[in-house]
């Protein structure tokens, strides 16, 4: 008899994008004359970069030769990506991380998901509310979890984000072995300064524990005192991996590839008092579940590096980030408190009393308008709703103008 993995029965039924497009669909039904913007689900809009468009084509000829046709790539990514990565993201901000600790993937989603196969099932767990689902649903899955009781799992070590801590995570007061972070955070858009970062380093140190750092929107750091990677901070390389990807910050979302940072130094512990290289852990799981990202791919993604493909990744990323500052805008008027934004595509509204639900209605039936309800990233959220940055600018103005229509 074939049984199932009976945690997955842990997960909460409905998964929050499919509700979403429920209530869109139902409402469009009723609406055919309603054309509907969606700041909903975090996906870019616009067209790779040229210059990333020029290397994927050549990539593809050099695939069509027998001469320069590739077959196998090593798993960890190829030499020539994994080179201008660690020079031009790290080495040049200051942070000591070299080609050989980078492994390029098919994006951050996996690698997020998939990294916590290297640890134990009886380790303590920290997650933020709200938060990436990912983390969460990974656990849950590897059976790491109590069941789901009044919005959360059991065995988690929540960090509330509040509006009483700006939304940034404190240290847990339990102590906990793996602590999962992400800035600019999805979906609350805050950014936490090198002094946050630095205490977080420093807990890991004392409790030896492991910091999962997402930086999946790193690009949209605006403010030059923000830490641009957990590496700034000294002591990080010992306690921390730092997940990355084009998605986002050159419109790799249907492209996919990403890579995750782990330095030589970080330690995992074994119950006979010896300790273990996470990084060879980590190089044994990806050589025997992973075969790497295709060669065109990985073309593609060298070309952000390039200064054509830098002046455009920033142009892309300056077009999104002035959606937000015109949604920004549009809160303040409207008088609805939020934070986010300036360095980052997301705004985090409080609903001034609402449940995100019924304010998600609200913009849909009031102004044919989809944002993210936050109650689905968690029980913090459910005062709140994310809205987006990522649609064209004209959708965007549109649809600040409904809102301002509709909510005055
Ligand atoms: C979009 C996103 C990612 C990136 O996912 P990919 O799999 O690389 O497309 C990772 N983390 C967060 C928090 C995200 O929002």
């Amino acid at each position: 008899m074939i049984r199932a993995n009976e945690n997955y029965r842990k997960l909460k039924a409905s998964y929050l994008f499919s509700d979403i497009a429920r209530r869109v669909d139902r409402f469009q039904k009723e609406h055919p004359d309603i054309r509907v913007i969606r700041l909903g689900i975090g996906d870019v809009t616009r067209a790779l970069p040229p210059a990333v468009v020029t290397a994927f084509h050549k990539g593809v000829d050099d695939m069509a030769e027998d001469a320069t046709f590739r077959g196998y790539g090593p798993e960890q990514g190829y030499l020539f990506l994994r080179e201008k990565i660690a020079a031009h993201d790290f080495q040049a901000r200051g942070a000591d991380i070299a080609a050989d600790e980078i492994f390029v993937s098919d994006g951050a989603k996996c690698d997020t998901g998939n990294f916590q196969e290297l640890f134990a099932k009886d380790i303590r767990i920290a997650i933020p509310d709200p938060v990436y689902p990912v983390y969460l649903d990974t656990n849950v899955m590897a059976g790491r979890t109590g069941k789901f009781v009044e919005g959360r799992y059991e065995n988690i070590v929540y960090l509330d984000c509040v509006k009483e801590n700006r939304f940034l995570p404190r240290l847990p007061e339990t102590p906990v072995d793996l602590i999962y972070l992400c800035f600019p955070n999805n979906p609350t858009g805050t950014c936490a300064t090198k002094k946050e970062l630095t205490q977080w380093v420093a807990y890991a140190r004392q409790n030896k524990a492991l910091i999962l750092f997402d930086a999946a929107y790193e690009s949209f750091i605006r403010d030059d005192a923000l830490p641009r990677t957990i590496y700034e901070i000294e002591g990080a390389r010992e306690v921390a991996v730092e997940f990355r990807s084009f998605s986002k910050t050159a419109g790799f979302t249907g492209t996919r590839c990403g890579f995750t940072v782990v330095p030589k130094e970080c330690r995992v512990f074994l119950s006979n008092g010896e300790s273990a290289s996470l990084h060879g852990l980590w190089n044994r799981r990806q050589s025997t579940k992973f075969n790497g990202v295709s060669y065109p791919v990985q073309k593609a993604a060298e070309a952000v590096y390039t200064s054509e493909g830098q002046a455009q990744i920033r142009e892309l990323v300056a077009g999104y980030l002035e959606n937000a500052d015109i949604i920004r805008k549009t809160m303040a008027d409207l008088g609805f408190d939020h934070v986010g934004g300036d360095n980052s595509p997301y705004i985090w509204v409080d609903g001034q009393g609402r449940d995100s639900w019924e304010f998600f209605d609200l913009l849909l039936h009031n102004a044919g308008v989809v944002c993210t309800p936050g109650g689905g990233f968690g029980r913090c959220g459910n005062p709140y709703i994310r809205i987006s940055a990522f649609n064209s600018r004209s959708n965007v103005m549109e649809a600040m103008d409904r809102l301002k229509e509709a909510l005055k």
